[in-house]
């Protein structure tokens, strides 16, 4: 990836948005795609059986990856279609009442805001994060457990516990999009009832994500197809067992056979939170730049005095500065803070010192 960002002089500090993928990703992919190509859950011959088999390794690997079993992983095509089916089996149990948080991304909050219940929201503290002392009493409760504008990850375990103080039949489920990338997840040790993240933000390709089921047993499909039903009668269908009757139609193959990989590669060599530290204190430095997350948060996000923030990323962006600009799909953390979109950077395991100083320096002749 360094070499790769030197050659095209371009220097990716937007790893929150999509991570680059490793060449260990994309050859395992290849490879895939060259020599084993073929449907899962779908035939008898050698070639199908061998995929069948190479999808079971890897939703174990997953299963391993965040302290489940295998049978509580479901493979969905991203965080957005795991929370849109979430909120589905949520409307199917009648749901009177939502917790949400300003944190929340569109993704995840729209989808449960949009089933008919009440939606109470989470009071943050005065550093931005949930409350943990006071969450509402809520049938369901949506944790983002690392906001991807302020990015510091939040007491999940604790918001939890205490949420199943008022109500201890509450179905908790968490986004864990960017928390996944900068820390290890215990879905067992947090009790959480959901939880999803998707592939691209971790070096898998993009169409691939995860969602974890506490209890299968106790949710129906939402989407129907291909490979979710065991029998159809003439009035009634019989679903299959979990995980298959949550993935109806075929899988994105590809995509999950390369996410182990980038797994592997993650668990090895996660961001170092120094190249964001370095640039926190060199942006804190600038006049007219004003920071709006913590030193020791994952990512550094800003806003620069007079200037829009699309201005300002087409202007590094011509300098070959890659960074996400805008509200960064999380409008209510934005209104919170006053301001209509920031400027964020973000790194991946494959950004160096070398890249954080030369962002500053960019951002410095920008900035004059
Ligand atoms: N939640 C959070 C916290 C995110 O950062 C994102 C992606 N920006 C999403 C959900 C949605 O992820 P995807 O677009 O991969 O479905």
């Amino acid at each position: 990836m360094q070499e790769k960002t030197q050659v095209n002089k371009i220097i990716y500090l937007d790893a929150a948005a999509t991570y680059q993928k490793s060449d260990a990703v994309i050859q395992k992919m290849a490879d895939f795609l060259h020599n084993d190509y073929a449907n899962a859950g779908r035939g008898v011959c050698e070639r199908a059986v061998k995929v069948d088999d190479m999808i079971a390794q890897a939703r174990r690997d997953v299963a391993k990856f965040i302290g489940a079993t295998d049978r509580q992983v479901v493979f969905v095509n991203g965080t957005t279609d795991a929370m849109n089916m979430i909120a589905q089996m949520l409307k199917q149990k009648n749901v009177r009442t939502v917790a949400v948080s300003d944190l929340d991304h569109h993704s995840a909050r729209l989808p449960v805001e949009n089933i008919g219940a009440m939606v109470v929201v989470c009071p943050l503290d005065d550093k931005y994060n949930i409350d943990v002392e006071n969450i509402p009493n809520a049938d369901v409760l949506l944790i983002t457990a690392m906001s991807n504008v302020i990015g510091v990850p939040q007491d999940v375990r604790a918001i939890i516990s205490n949420a199943k103080k008022q109500n201890p039949d509450v179905i908790t489920v968490v986004d864990a999009a960017q928390y996944v990338v900068h820390n290890q997840i215990d879905v067992t040790e947090w009790g959480c009832d959901f939880l999803c993240w998707s592939g691209h933000k971790i070096g898998a390709d993009t169409g691939v994500g995860v969602m974890f089921i506490k209890n299968p047993d106790d949710f129906n499909p939402v989407e129907f197809g291909g490979g979710m039903v065991l029998r159809v009668d003439e009035n009634s269908s019989v679903w299959n067992t979990a995980p298959d009757k949550f993935e109806a139609g075929t899988l994105p193959l590809t995509q999950i056979i390369g996410l182990p990989v980038a797994i592997d590669a993650l668990k090895k060599n996660r961001p170092d939170h120094n190249l964001i530290k370095y640039m926190y204190a060199e942006l804190s430095k600038i006049d007219g730049v004003r920071i709006i997350t913590q030193p020791d948060a994952a990512m550094v996000s800003f806003v620069v005095d007079g200037m829009h923030a699309l201005d300002f990323g087409a202007l590094v962006g011509v300098r070959g500065l890659c960074v996400r600009v805008g509200n960064m799909c999380a409008s209510w953390i934005c209104k919170k803070l006053g301001i209509d979109g920031c400027v964020r950077i973000s790194i991946g395991g494959y950004n160096t010192m070398a890249d954080a100083q030369a962002a500053i320096q960019i951002i410095k002749d920008v900035i004059k």
